[in-house]
């Protein structure tokens, strides 16, 4: 496949066009970045590891019936995926208390949630990606009543399958976002990435972080965090 002219460029990765108008070349990059871009690094070798994590978990949920924008991985770090008009939602997925829930309830982290809890916040960098609710999605047209439907129930699937995969592999689904879009027919696909930047993942006997929050809190060991939930996915 022939890659073709950059789109975008984002905090985490490179979006190009190809020869074909339906797919896009997905460039991971190590690039890292927390608190709305105010805190910014490099984690060596993260591109190579979350394009890699992705597909893998993309793989997963194809094979659970929930239909993923994920074609092939054309290098180790670069993706070929179906090209999405995504809608413009962050939708968080939560099993156990952590970070922002955290913050803003007053709750300690690590407490487990009696049922998932389901939250959209607005993709706008210049506004700190806030919090929005459902009506807020419906009544500024970001996407039709069947759709947040159709994008709930696959949340719900996605944690339900992550969550046993990653049991049995000694890993917590502490939380995780993700994005949505629809194909040129309107089909709603899931997007975007599944990582250890975008997901909390807890080693389950010893509760160590194996995600992003190392590099959001300074704990070292990030690309040692990365690589052990690649190694565990293998
Ligand atoms: P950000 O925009 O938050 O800095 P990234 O660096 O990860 O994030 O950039 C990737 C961009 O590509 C995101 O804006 C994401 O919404 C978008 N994207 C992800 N999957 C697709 C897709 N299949 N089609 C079109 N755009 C996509
Ligand atoms: N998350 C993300 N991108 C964002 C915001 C959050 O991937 O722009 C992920 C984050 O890694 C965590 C989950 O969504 O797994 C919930 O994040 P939270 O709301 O607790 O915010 P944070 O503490 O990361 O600021």
């Amino acid at each position: 496949m022939i890659r073709g002219e950059k789109l975008y460029e984002g905090k985490a990765k490179i979006v190009y066009t190809t020869d074909d108008p339906d797919k896009l070349w997905v460039h991971f990059k190590d690039e890292a970045t927390a608190f709305d871009g105010k805190k910014k690094g490099v984690i060596e070798n993260k591109g190579y590891l979350n394009a890699q994590v992705s597909s893998k978990l993309f793989g997963v949920l194809s094979r659970n019936g929930v239909p993923t924008h994920f074609v092939r991985l054309e290098t180790p770090r670069d993706m070929i995926v179906r090209k999405l008009e995504i809608i413009p939602v962050e939708v968080v997925v939560r099993n156990v208390v952590a970070g922002s829930m955290s913050k803003r309830l007053g709750i300690e982290e690590g407490r487990k949630l009696t049922q998932p809890v389901l939250e959209f916040y607005y993709k706008s960098d210049a506004l700190g990606d806030p919090w929005v609710n459902e009506s807020h999605v419906l009544a500024l047209g970001w996407a039709q009543a069947a759709e947040v439907e159709a994008i709930r129930s696959m949340a719900l699937t996605v944690n339900r399958v992550l969550s046993k995969h990653l049991g049995n592999v000694g890993i917590l689904l502490v939380d995780f976002k993700l994005e949505f879009g629809r194909t040129s027919d309107g089909t709603i696909l899931l997007g975007d990435e599944i990582s250890p930047d975008t997901c909390r993942l807890w080693d389950v006997r010893s509760g160590e972080k194996l995600d992003k929050d190392r590099f959001r809190r300074d704990m070292g060991g990030v690309e040692d965090a990365y690589e052990e939930v690649l190694r565990r996915l293998s």
